[in-house]
């Protein structure tokens, strides 16, 4: 039997190498976090029309999106048109906080926010109504307390729109504050869980404290390691709180549509790495289900 082993052994190792390059996740995408701003298509062409951002998802499988836009005409011309209604791709639309770049930092003190977005909400789009605000920004997360961040989190509190921050861990607990619910009814989608790396252990403090808090995936420090894999304290994050994340592209500037398809690939990658329930949650249905999509 000896002389068997080491032929025993090889087979072994190549069963583990299987198993280990898992199959990608081949279902249903929703992208939680997309923009299409003034530059993507310059209000009627510009590098990224309509034709060619629905052929992104398409040729992705992205089968629903949370719209936004700076300005808010982008959202509303997806939410308008008949070929991505016709494709079977989900807008829901979120009004977003910016006419253009110079409110990114001015949005939380200025009243005419409040009133653009208290206007967007009365008026609607051609795909139903918003059901979000954002994304926005707080580079200074003690501007969470400013006057227009407070009422713009009461106001979505009330209404149950859900909001799209792109903050940091200490502006979450600050904005959930300001809400009537104190965060226990907020549907908050956290851009990025965190763009600047706050540690597992206080992403989880969050989540066990705000029950609707939701994490979305993009450009998440630490989430992926080598080769594009899920690293160990994230996956077991992941495990831990199966229907709280989601993903999205968030295409901020134009080169990220150019890299739509890697973003894609990219989740689909570590997505194929989870149980195939768990994947598709993270996937699809965590989000289908926050705004009531039904499965493609
Ligand atoms: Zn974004």
């Amino acid at each position: 039997m000896r002389a068997f082993t080491p032929f025993t052994q090889l087979l072994a190792l190549c069963a583990l190498a299987a198993s280990a390059a898992a199959a990608d996740y081949t279902g249903p995408l929703f992208d939680a976090h997309l923009h299409y701003n003034e530059e993507a298509w310059n209000g009627q062409a510009g590098p990224h029309p309509l034709e060619d951002v629905l052929a992104r998802m398409q040729r992705n499988g992205v089968r629903a999106i949370v719209a936004n836009s700076r300005p808010n005409d982008g959202t509303r011309s997806l939410a308008s048109s008949p070929q991505v209604r016709q494709a079977g791709v989900t807008v829901v639309p979120f009004v977003r906080l910016y006419r253009s770049r110079a409110d990114y930092d001015n949005w939380y003190r200025d009243p005419a926010i409040y009133e653009m977005v208290e206007t967007e909400l009365a008026r609607g789009t051609a795909s139903g109504p918003y059901r979000g605000i954002g994304e926005f920004h707080l580079y200074d997360s003690a501007n969470a307390n400013g006057p227009i961040a407070r009422k713009l989190m009461a106001l979505a509190d009330d209404k149950g729109l859900a909001v799209l921050a792109h903050v940091d861990d200490a502006a979450i607990d600050l904005l959930m504050a300001n809400t009537g619910s104190r965060g226990q009814k907020t549907r908050l989608i956290w851009a990025h869980t965190g763009i600047g790396g706050a540690p597992v252990a206080r992403v989880d403090q969050l989540f066990a404290r705000y029950p609707l808090l939701m994490g979305e995936l993009s450009y998440r420090p630490g989430l992926t390691c080598e080769g594009g894999t899920l690293c160990p304290e994230w996956r077991a994050l992941l495990v831990k709180y199966p229907g709280r994340f989601m993903v999205g592209s968030d295409t901020w500037v134009n080169q990220r549509w150019q890299y739509y398809d890697d973003t894609m690939k990219g989740y689909r990658t570590w997505l194929g790495e989870l149980p195939p329930a768990l994947a598709r949650r993270i996937a699809w249905d965590n989000a289908a289900d926050l705004f009531g999509v039904k499965a493609p």
